[in-house]
């Protein structure tokens, strides 16, 4: 098995919904997204996906998290925009991306602080 990872960020504001401490203020992040696939095989140049593909295809999803306050953007003008939640809603629409693609999706992480962060695997 073969796993490849890539990182990438975006900086937003969020505050949490029903939360009574600090987060139910409004306060920004530079939220760190982790994004790990796996392959059983390596295609004719040994590559199990492109990582530049994979890249530009998480920018398109957390693209639109960027520089806006979190719960004014679907999902989250519904869903409270915790790590964990913004986890599965990268994990749900990258999926979708790959449907098509021999790699599959295995586990997304949110870093919310260097110290803080969530992952989503799902069962
Ligand atoms: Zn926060």
């Amino acid at each position: 098995m073969y796993q490849i990872t890539v990182e990438q960020h975006f900086d937003a504001a969020h505050f949490l919904r029903g939360y009574h401490g600090k987060c139910e203020a409004t306060h920004g992040h530079r939220f760190l997204v982790i994004v790990t696939l796996q392959a059983k095989t390596l295609d004719e140049i040994g590559m199990a996906y492109d990582f530049t593909v994979l890249k530009r295809q998480v920018s398109e999803i957390i693209g639109r998290f960027d520089h806006v306050c979190l719960n004014d953007v679907p999902p989250f003008d519904k869903v409270n925009p915790s790590s964990e939640n913004i986890a599965s809603v990268v994990f749900n629409e990258l999926q979708i991306k790959l449907a098509d693609a021999s790699a599959t999706i295995t586990r997304t992480e949110v870093w919310e602080t260097p110290q803080n962060r969530a992952a989503y695997i799902p069962d």
